[in-house]
């Protein structure tokens, strides 16, 4: 039986972990924050961003969230980031990406203090990544991490393959999966568009990730007999629905999961979990920088 892994209740077990370190720290005198910076007129990073304010309220987290004018000056983002790295309710800071053309967005994750940087995009905390000493672990990749985790899937030795090389999916998570011990100590291959013949990877492989984007292009015929596959995808295809379209993943759900022993669907997989580590992560800025335990 393929076991096909629940990321909603997966994430739900995230939460309640953080609910009693966030009733730690509220003994501490510490209410953890987490900023959120708009800078947009797109509805889909507005739908983001008022789900992660949902999300932090849901758990005790304090949201403190800024609109900017997308036609503002760059600035003005630049400055209301460098008061909300100096405000102490602030412990997490997050600028919903993209951001207007005229923002550079390298200068937005340079100028975000690295201590409160719960996308783990600065560069410092993708160094300190590289290096195994990392500070946070990006959302996406981490989630991906607890759902392997979740159902038992040993990573140790095994050869996973990521499809996909984004710096913010692909190539930190390719990163975590060669790490030395739990989560890691796996052979990594990284594939992308460039890449010769896809299925020669996938096909091989132990634990294949699809992080690309391109909608149910991972099918059945691709994939080893009792592969565990991770569908990172979320891509909005044409339906006949309410809203003119479903959310699909990279992977075709339908012929991958009798191959599979396990799977993780999309929607309802790595999408939550992505959503819960944010919160972890801004719980674990506010314990760092208030120096409390709270054992994450
Ligand atoms: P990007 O567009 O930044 O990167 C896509 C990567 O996939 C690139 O490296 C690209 O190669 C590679 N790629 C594209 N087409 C192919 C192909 N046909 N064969 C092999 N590789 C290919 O995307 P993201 O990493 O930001 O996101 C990937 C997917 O994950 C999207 O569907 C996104 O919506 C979803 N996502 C989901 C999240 C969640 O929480 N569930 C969070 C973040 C993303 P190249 O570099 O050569 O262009």
């Amino acid at each position: 039986m393929t076991h096909v892994v629940d990321g909603n209740a997966v994430a739900e077990d995230v939460r309640d972990g953080l609910s009693d370190a966030i009733g730690t720290l509220k003994a501490e005198g510490v209410k953890p924050g987490l900023a959120t910076v708009l800078m947009s007129d797109d509805d889909a990073s507005a739908t983001y961003v008022s789900m992660k304010q949902r999300d932090c309220e849901e758990v005790g987290i304090e949201g403190i969230h800024v609109e900017i004018d997308p036609d503002a000056p760059a600035e003005e983002l630049y400055e209301t980031i460098d008061d909300l790295n100096t405000d102490p309710n602030v412990h997490g800071i997050l600028v919903q990406l993209p951001v207007p053309d005229h923002v550079d967005d390298r200068e937005v994750l340079r100028r975000i203090d690295p201590t409160k940087d719960v996308d783990g995009f600065h560069p410092e905390n993708v160094g300190r990544l590289v290096a195994g000493n990392a500070r946070f672990k990006p959302c996406t990749p981490h989630g991906v991490q607890k759902l392997l985790a979740s159902a038992d899937v040993e990573t140790d030795g095994k050869d996973v393959v990521v499809v996909g090389r984004s710096d913010i999916v692909g190539k930190p998570l390719a990163n975590l999966f060669v790490q030395r011990g739990e989560g890691g100590d796996a052979t990594v291959t990284v594939c992308h568009s460039h890449t010769a013949d896809l299925e020669s990877h996938t096909s091989r492989a132990d634990i294949v990730v699809a992080a690309a984007g391109v909608p149910e292009f991972i099918d059945g015929t691709m994939l080893k007999e009792g592969a565990t596959v991770v569908d990172v995808g979320t891509n909005r295809v044409d339906a006949d629905t309410e809203k003119g379209y479903r959310l699909t993943g990279d992977v075709d759900f339908e012929s991958a999961k009798p191959v599979a022993d396990v799977i993780t669907p999309s929607p309802g997989g790595v999408g939550p979990m992505t959503r819960a580590m944010l919160l972890y992560n801004t719980v674990k800025a506010a314990s760092d920088l208030a120096d409390v335990d709270v054992s994450l």
